[in-house]
């Protein structure tokens, strides 16, 4: 069966490349059906069953669809999602990142209020002490308009951002375009697609670059970093238990981690043993809440005044719909 699909290109990958096109992401699950249903168009007389396509078919599309769309600079790239697991396939553009993208269907304010949203969850949430990575639709409302705007004055709103119900809709379309999910939990994530095509503007943006002989560990922490294991991001996994170590490992990755190092359970940069390693991503949120005092006295008392801010524009803003 594989034999009449390899290498040549048809009316077959025609009709997967645009499944693609609407969709961004499949797995291969998802792909089975959609690919015994165009073969079974392109030859009624010889339908397929989704039992027979192989995983070997669904590669060789893939190979196929990949040397046909890399002149337009598209290429299909495989991740694995972060917390189910599954193995995605991804339509990838490769020279223009995702907020590009993003800026050719919204506008500069929405762009700016996404980037706002980027800015809370690999900065402002994404501290030595909690790596978050993610932030709460309520967290993620409060920044609809620029707070350094809104406090010199609330007279030119529409300079100053978005409505709440406007910068709604724009998280919702970034769940709908593929770039945020939003967890059962209330936080919204990048979507692996999103890391793909974020990786290098991710690293450009948040990761200092360390200057030499630099001695504070605050200073050139990195803030986007990578699997020892997978060399993909972690924005949801484990950390090094020794915190100025910067060894993460997805939670998928920390037993093959292991058994290559000989089944020692210890951080493959520190050697530290890899015993109730924190975790990355909204559960050290909750961890951060939990733990009272210390330097996160600060930053929770800014939460507050943030917090008691918007319950006061909020009021006078009369829902904005
Ligand atoms: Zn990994
Ligand atoms: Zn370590």
């Amino acid at each position: 069966m594989s034999d009449d699909v390899d290498g040549a290109y048809d009316n077959t990958h025609r009709a997967f490349l645009q499944a693609l096109l609407s969709r961004q992401v499949i797995t291969f699950n998802e792909a089975k059906p959609l690919l015994a249903a165009i073969q079974t168009a392109n030859e009624p007389e010889r339908p397929t069953l989704q039992e027979d396509i192989s995983h070997e078919d669904f590669d060789n599309y893939v190979y196929t669809l990949n040397s046909a769309i890399s002149p337009f600079d598209f290429e299909i790239r495989s991740t694995l999602h972060q917390t189910t697991k599954q193995k995605i396939y991804a339509l990838v553009n490769t020279t223009s990142d995702a907020l590009t993208q993003m800026a050719t269907v919204h506008s500069a304010d929405e762009i700016t209020f996404v980037k706002r949203v980027l800015d809370a969850m690999f900065d402002t949430n994404n501290t030595q002490r909690a790596e978050v990575m993610a932030i709460s639709s309520m967290q993620a409302l409060k920044l609809a308009k620029d707070a350094n705007r809104r406090e010199s004055g609330n007279t030119q709103a529409q300079n100053a951002g978005l409505t709440m119900s406007q910068a709604e809709k724009v998280l919702q379309s970034m769940v709908d375009e593929g770039w945020f999910e939003l967890s059962t939990q209330g936080f919204y994530t990048l979507t692996p697609r999103a890391l793909l095509e974020l990786r290098g503007w991710l690293m450009d943006t948040y990761n200092d670059q360390p200057a030499e002989d630099d001695e504070d560990e605050e200073e050139v922490h990195e803030k986007i970093k990578f699997c020892q294991a997978c060399k993909e991001i972690v924005t949801q996994g484990e950390r090094c238990p020794k915190l100025a170590c910067l060894a993460r490992l997805h939670a998928h990755c920390v037993r093959s981690m292991f058994r290559a190092q000989g089944n020692r359970e210890e951080c493959p940069v520190c050697k530290t043993a890899w015993v109730d390693a924190p975790p990355v991503g909204e559960k050290a949120a909750r961890n951060a809440r939990r733990s009272t005092g210390g330097t996160g006295g600060r930053r929770s008392n800014r939460m507050r005044r943030d917090a008691a801010a918007d319950e006061d524009s909020d009021a006078s803003g009369g829902g904005g719909e």
